[in-house]
């Protein structure tokens, strides 16, 4: 606790009061809970807390990640949370809440690995799942707490029952880690890759570590007098820097190895183990380069200008492959300290330089945060490196909804149980006579809401209403009803 507070000595005396009404909040309500690990439930809390606070994410969102796995594992209630710390705290962790509730379809893990023909609707249904998350998060502060929340879940899997660990690791491997890419989190990106990866992959994940760990150990050898060389010569030239080895994550490079590039052959990857410059200025980054480029010869195609041409998630930096003392290939990476920020913290070190504040001050609306991101994402000179699965515009008018079996429909926003009905099948859609949301009963011109799993009843002599065209926004619904009283 006392280290905790030390970390959050950004917040004011006010906040730090709030902080600790929570904490006494969340460890009472937590207080006979353990983890599977044995260790008192509020430390899981606590740690993610540590991380958001190293982001120095506002007072609210701390409250919330104390607070964020009260409602779903406690006798204590939102509304509880709502009455004791107000509506903003209460907001955030019902939205973690649900996104709790974001999963992968069960049914994808009983019979083992997904096979080659049903790949491509795995993806399909992965793809739509990441959508939905984000679509679900009104808030984006909600994304950050759910992703460090993982990060500490994806820590202690090891204690997780095993018909649990796979399926908590394939979603951190395919849902969890491509957001904070998204975010531009690229530490964490690769951190929770490689956390995930021996679970999804333990074969694999075994082979390359005892193919790569004593690589690793070699080339780490081998940069300490590369580094200390090329630290003379930049001594010389007046220019502050500092300069750090970093070593490739090991899921990172499974997939590297995989592209027919590389077939495999450790021996050409070059940037196992990189060197990373970090300067002032944009200048100083094409002066370095220029020094390094004197100092050793580059191999040809292998230098990257992501300053002129970042990547699509805003990630900035130069990179140079060069051949270094007895012919030992090293990448580089030279970057401004503003960039390093952006690659390590993402979107929330991007929102810091922004306020001249000590916490954070991330944007609150959903749409703001969207654009924000996207116009994080769009810093680029070259509009064919914006893919469009980084374009987040678009799902801002769509909702993202569960069949009972746990496949995810994609739906325009303010469709309905109607529109649902249609978009499972058009046969069900014809003979809807009512539906559920989350068990309950609604109206069938209700607009839907995101997470939501939808039931459809059904019965067999019933037949389209001509009103059901008045709510009806898919025009896959409403194509469906005109054609069938077209026909009749
Ligand atoms: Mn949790």
């Amino acid at each position: 606790m006392q280290e905790l507070f030390q970390k959050l000595n950004y917040l004011d005396k006010d906040e730090l009061k709030l902080v600790k009404k929570c904490f006494n909040f969340a460890n009472f309500a937590h207080l006979r809970q353990k983890r599977f690990s044995g260790e008192p439930y509020i430390n899981h809390s606590l740690r993610v807390v540590k991380s958001l606070a190293d982001l120095k994410m506002d007072s609210s969102t701390v409250c919330a990640a104390l607070l964020h796995d009260v409602p779903e594992d406690t006798s204590k209630t939102l509304e509880d949370i709502r009455r004791e710390f107000g509506r903003e705290i209460a907001n955030l962790v019902d939205g973690v809440t649900k996104l709790g509730k974001v999963r992968i379809k069960k049914a994808w893990f009983i019979f083992g690995p997904v096979k080659k023909e049903e790949f491509s609707e795995f993806e399909r249904q992965i793809e739509t799942l990441r959508k939905m998350f984000l679509a679900m998060s009104k808030d984006v502060r909600i994304i950050l707490i759910k992703l460090y929340d993982r990060f500490d879940n994806m820590q202690t899997l090891n204690y997780v029952p095993k018909e649990k660990q796979k399926r908590i690791a394939e979603e951190t491997l395919k849902i969890f880690a491509p957001l904070a890419y998204r975010l531009g989190i690229g530490e964490l990106k690769g951190q929770l890759e490689d956390l995930a990866f021996p679970y999804v992959y333990p074969e694999e994940y075994q082979d390359l570590k005892k193919e790569a760990i004593p690589a690793y150990q070699a080339r780490d050898k081998h940069l300490e007098k590369v580094k200390r060389n090329v630290a003379k010569h930049l001594a010389k030239e007046d220019i502050k820097f500092d300069i750090h080895g970093r070593s490739k994550h090991l899921y990172s490079l499974y997939k590297k190895l995989q592209k027919p590039k590389y077939s495999g052959d450790l021996g050409r990857i070059y940037d196992l183990v990189a060197l990373r410059i970090i300067v002032d200025t944009i200048e100083q980054c094409y002066r370095v380069l220029g020094i390094l480029h004197k100092l050793y010869t580059p191999i040809p195609g292998e230098v990257d200008d992501y300053i002129a041409l970042p990547k699509p998630n805003g990630y900035q930096s130069l990179h140079t492959t060069l051949f270094c003392e007895n012919g030992k290939i090293v990448e580089f990476q030279i970057r401004t300290l503003k960039m390093h920020e952006h690659a390590e913290k993402g979107v929330a070190a991007h929102w810091q330089y922004s306020e001249d504040k000590k916490s954070v001050k991330v944007p609150k609306n959903k749409l703001v945060w969207l654009k924000e991101l996207n116009k994080f994402q769009k810093n680029l000179k070259d509009p064919r490196l914006l893919s469009e699965e980084l374009q987040l515009d678009f799902f801002t008018d769509h909702i993202f909804v569960f069949t009972p079996s746990g496949d995810v429909k994609d739906l325009p926003l303010g469709a309905t149980a109607v529109d649902f009905a249609y978009a499972v099948h058009t046969e069900i859609g014809h003979r809807c006579v009512g539906a559920k949301a989350n068990g309950k009963i609604i109206p069938l011109d209700k607009p839907l809401e995101s997470g939501q799993v939808i039931e459809i009843l059904t019965s067999k002599n019933s037949r389209p209403k001509q009103d059901w065209l008045s709510f009806v926004k898919s025009s896959q619904a409403r194509s469906s009803i005109r054609h069938f009283f077209k026909n009749t």
